[in-house]
């Protein structure tokens, strides 16, 4: 007898996830018609003007060409959709197994995660592959990937994991002394770069890794004061952190002070980062209406890295957290 917790974790699954799929099905269906209409009218308007130029001379009148357009429009299909270029090969075998494609595993060896996905056949690939329950190479429980997951019901393994290196100079302001891998560092400041260059302000690291006894630290704090379920929403379990991986970042707005990290969401840095910051490998990771999922009230400061061919795919496919990305159970409580 499922408790009343799973069975609204069910009912909102079923009310939240199937229409966003269904939107993306329907958007993929759009896009591929769009696609197809435009290479057709571009060779369309390529035999009119041909046909046009023939009859007419080099002096062609744009409504000449566009009468040729509408007369070539109302006949049946035209055999020039022949030319419309065959998927190449490496595309084929990356929808079928991005681990397969050559040079995959060595790049995923060699730490080059980003590019080990590129390489695969991107970001959309590499997640419907996974969400399909293959591509192994790209292993969902291996804390040093930019793919990993950690949530509620996936823990680090080893718990007390470490990532390295880890680097605090970051290129933005460190409020705490925070540290993040080198690679979120990077994009961090990139990011920044661009926050700034927007015009929408400065922001600041207001916390960056936290090891396995620190979460132990916060996480008891927050027990003491609310109460485990209080503390359960707001705060990890040691062991359950994203800040453990050293790939996730609480970031506040600064305008000369810096504000907290409850103040972000209203302002100009909190809008762009919800907006963009996708753009830089970057995702809000537990956004609002999604707290049955993710497990965790919304947090629009608390920013997961997990590249930019991945973030490309999130944003791309409407995706509001990582375990409807990959398709994995939803992580609204703790297993044990
Ligand atoms: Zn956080």
């Amino acid at each position: 007898m499922p408790s009343r917790r799973e069975a609204r974790a069910t009912a909102l699954l079923a009310a939240e996830v199937a229409p966003v799929r269904h939107a993306r099905a329907r958007r993929a269906a759009r896009i591929g018609m769009g696609f197809g209409a435009v290479a057709i009218a571009t060779l369309l308007v390529g035999s009119a003007v041909a046909v046009t130029a023939a009859l007419t001379g080099p002096a062609i009148a744009h409504d000449q060409v566009l009468d040729a357009v509408g007369a070539r429009a109302t006949l049946p299909m035209p055999e020039e959709a022949e030319q419309i270029p065959a998927p190449d090969s490496a595309a084929v075998a990356a929808a079928s197994d991005p681990c397969a494609v050559e040079g995959v595993t060595g790049l995923i060896d060699d730490g080059d995660d980003d590019r080990a996905i590129a390489a695969a056949g991107g970001g959309e690939a590499v997640r419907a592959a996974i969400a399909d329950g293959g591509a192994a190479c790209f292993a969902l429980d291996d804390p040093t990937r930019v793919w990993t997951i950690i949530n509620k019901v996936h823990a680090f393994d080893p718990v007390d994991y470490s990532p390295s290196p880890l680097t605090s100079s970051l290129g933005v302001r460190n409020l705490s002394g925070g540290s993040l891998r080198a690679d979120a560092a990077a994009a961090l400041a990139e990011m920044a770069d661009a926050i700034a260059a927007d015009g929408a302000g400065e922001i600041a690291l207001h916390s960056g890794y936290r090891s396995y006894t620190t979460q132990q630290g916060s996480y008891g704090r927050q027990v003491a004061s609310r109460g485990v379920e209080g503390a359960d929403l707001v705060s990890a379990r040691p062991g359950h952190s994203e800040h453990q991986s050293g790939l996730a970042a609480d970031v506040v707005a600064c305008n000369g002070g810096c504000g907290s990290i409850d103040d972000l969401a209203a302002t100009a840095q909190g809008e762009w980062i919800a907006a963009n910051s996708w753009e830089y490998g970057w995702i809000v990771r537990y956004e609002e209406g999604h707290t049955e999922v993710s497990g965790y009230l919304p947090e629009p400061w608390h920013l997961r890295y997990i590249g930019t061919e991945l973030a490309q795919a999130y944003h791309d496919g409407d995706f509001h957290t990582l375990e409807d990305f990959f398709a994995l159970e939803p992580a609204p409580d703790y297993v044990d």
